[in-house]
C-alpha cells in the first residue's frame, strides 16, 4: 500500500506507541508494526498524542472571520498606546503572512494623532489600516500606504506633510483602500488557520443561509484552500430543497425561534415535515424553556428522525429528558458559554433555571445525545476553552455553574469528536476512518489532564497536514 502520509510514533492511549498510514484521507493501518518507507510523508509524533480532529459542531464561519480580521483598537477594549501596540503585535502574529490588519474604533485618546510612522514602529512587515471611531478617516502604515498609492498616487483625500510626505493618515478614501485591501483581507483563510492551529478538522456552520450564493462562497473557499476544514452548512427553512454546491456538506434546516414572537405549532411542524420532504434534519434553535417546549412538542407530533438537533439547550428542564432521548435529537450546546457569560448568568437568570443552564453531564447521564459547538463569534472560539469550561463549569471569576454538570476531561473532549452528521458519535483512529487528526505535544494521559490547545503540534485534514506549529 502507497500511504500520503505516516504518523509515526502517536500515543493512543495504549501500552505502546503506533503508526498511523493514511492514504486517500482515510485511516488505512494503525499499530506498532506501521512504519515508513522511504518515499512516504512522515510525520513524527514523538511520542505525543494523536486525537480525533476536533468537529466544532455550532459555529457562524463568515461573522467568525468578520470578527477576526477586525481588530478593536479603541475604548472601551483599548486604551493607551502599550495596549494598542499589543493589539496590533497580536493580529500580526495570528495572521497569514501578507495579510492586512484591519483595526477600527480608533480614538486619539488611546495614542494621539496616530500616522504611519508610529504604526510601523508596532507592526513593519504588512499592511495595516486603522480606521478612526468616526469612519471618515484610515490611518495606514507604510506597508499598507504603498500598496494604496500604488494603485492611486493622487487623491484630495492623501494627507502630505510640509515636506510633500504622505503621513499615512487617508480621509474618505475608502473604495481606494478596499480596492487594494478587500482582496487581501484574511477573512475565512485566517479563520481556517487559526482554527487548524487549535486542531479543529471541520465545522458545522449553523447559520440559517437563505442566499446559496453564501454558500458557494464557501465552497469556493474549500475549493482554492482558503478553508481547509471539513464544513457542513445548514439552511433556513425557506431554503429546505436548495442544492449543496459540491466540496461541503448538507446538514439541517436550521430553525430559528424568535422570543418575542414565539412561532406558531402549526407553522414549526409544517417547515419539519418540509424539511423531512427533502430528505433533511431539522435545528432547533432553542435557548428558553418556551422554545425547547415547543421544539420537542412539533418533532413528537410529526415524528423525530435521530439526526435532528437541538442547538444551544441553554435551559434544559430536567422534565424533558425523557423526550428528548425518545425522540433521539441531540443537543448541541455551547459550555463556552459558561465561562465567557457565566458571571451575568449567576447574577440575572432566575433561580429556578440556573441548575438547568448548559447542561451536560446530567443529560448524558439521562441518555440524550450530547455534543458541542463554540456558537463563534458569539461565544470563544478556541475549542479548548470550550472542553476545559465543560469539565470545570468555571465562570470568567471562577464562580462554579452548575457543578454538577461537569464532564470528566475526556467526556468533555468527546463534545468536539463526534461526526459531523451524527454529533454524539464518536470518531476514532482507526482503520477506515477519517485521516482527519489533531498530533499533540504530549502523552495522552497529560493530554486529557490538561486539554491545552498550545499543546496541539499538527493538524490533519484528509490526510493533508494543515497546520503545523513546530
Ligand atoms: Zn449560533
Amino acid at each position: 500500500m502507497v500511504a500520503d502520509l505516516v504518523i509515526t510514533a502517536a500515543d493512543l492511549g495504549r501500552d505502546q506507541l503506533v503508526g498511523i498510514a493514511i492514504a486517500a484521507g482515510t485511516i488505512r493501518e494503525v499499530g506498532p508494526q506501521v512504519a515508513a518507507r522511504p518515499q512516504d510523508r512522515v510525520l513524527d509524533a514523538a511520542g505525543g498524542a494523536v486525537l480525533p480532529g476536533l468537529h466544532d459542531h455550532h459555529v457562524h464561519l463568515y461573522s467568525a472571520a468578520a470578527a477576526l480580521q477586525s481588530v478593536a483598537a479603541g475604548p472601551p477594549a483599548v486604551r493607551g498606546a502599550a495596549r494598542l501596540a499589543a493589539v496590533l503585535r497580536q493580529a500580526d502574529r495570528r495572521l497569514p503572512a501578507g495579510a492586512w490588519i484591519r483595526a477600527v474604533g480608533y480614538h486619539e485618546s488611546v495614542a494621539g494623532w496616530l500616522d504611519r510612522d508610529q504604526l510601523d514602529r508596532i507592526v513593519p512587515a504588512r499592511p495595516v489600516r486603522v480606521q478612526h471611531r468616526s469612519g471618515s478617516q484610515w490611518i495606514l502604515n507604510s506597508a499598507g500606504l504603498h500598496q494604496v498609492l500604488a494603485t492611486t498616487p493622487d487623491h484630495p483625500g492623501i494627507e502630505r506633510d510640509d515636506t510633500g510626505r504622505a503621513t499615512g493618515r487617508l480621509v474618505r478614501m475608502d473604495d481606494c483602500i478596499q480596492a487594494v485591501a478587500g482582496r487581501q483581507e484574511p477573512g475565512l483563510a485566517a479563520l481556517s488557520q487559526q482554527a487548524a492551529r487549535l486542531g479543529i478538522t471541520g465545522f458545522t456552520d449553523a447559520t440559517p443561509f437563505a442566499d446559496p450564493d453564501a454558500l458557494g462562497a464557501i465552497a469556493a473557499a474549500r475549493a482554492d484552500g482558503r478553508l481547509r476544514q471539513k464544513v457542513t452548512v445548514m439552511t433556513g427553512p425557506e431554503a429546505t430543497e436548495a442544492r449543496c454546491p459540491p466540496g461541503l456538506e448538507l446538514g439541517p434546516v436550521k430553525v430559528l425561534l424568535d422570543e418575542d414572537a414565539l412561532m406558531g405549532f402549526d407553522e414549526l411542524c409544517d417547515l419539519v415535515r418540509r424539511a423531512r420532504r427533502a430528505g433533511r434534519p431539522v435545528a432547533v434553535h432553542c435557548v428558553t424553556r418556551a422554545q425547547l417546549v415547543l421544539a420537542l412538542s412539533a418533532l413528537e407530533a410529526v415524528g423525530g428522525c435521530e439526526r435532528d438537533r437541538i442547538e444551544h439547550a441553554a435551559v434544559v428542564p430536567p422534565e424533558l429528558d425523557a423526550t428528548l432521548r425518545r425522540l433521539g435529537v441531540t443537543v448541541v450546546t455551547n459550555p463556552g458559554f459558561v465561562l465567557a457569560r457565566g458571571d451575568d448568568y449567576l447574577a440575572e437568570v432566575e433561580p429556578e433555571d440556573l441548575a438547568h443552564l448548559y447542561r451536560c453531564r446530567s443529560l448524558a447521564l439521562a441518555g440524550v445525545k450530547v455534543a458541542a459547538g463554540t456558537d463563534a463569534p458569539f461565544g470563544p472560539a478556541d475549542p479548548w476553552v470550550l472542553v476545559r469550561a465543560a469539565a470545570t463549569r468555571s465562570t470568567r471569576s471562577g464562580h462554579v455553574l452548575g457543578p454538577a454538570e461537569a464532564l470528566d476531561h475526556r467526556q468533555a473532549l468527546g463534545l468536539l469528536l463526534g461526526w459531523a452528521s451524527r454529533p454524539a458519535t464518536e470518531r476514532s483512529v482507526a482503520p477506515g476512518q477519517p485521516a482527519d487528526l489533531c498530533v499533540l505535544s504530549v502523552p495522552f494521559a497529560d493530554a486529557i489532564g490538561s486539554l491545552d490547545g498550545d499543546q496541539v503540534v499538527a493538524t490533519v485534514v484528509a490526510g493533508a497536514v494543515v497546520a503545523d506549529n513546530r
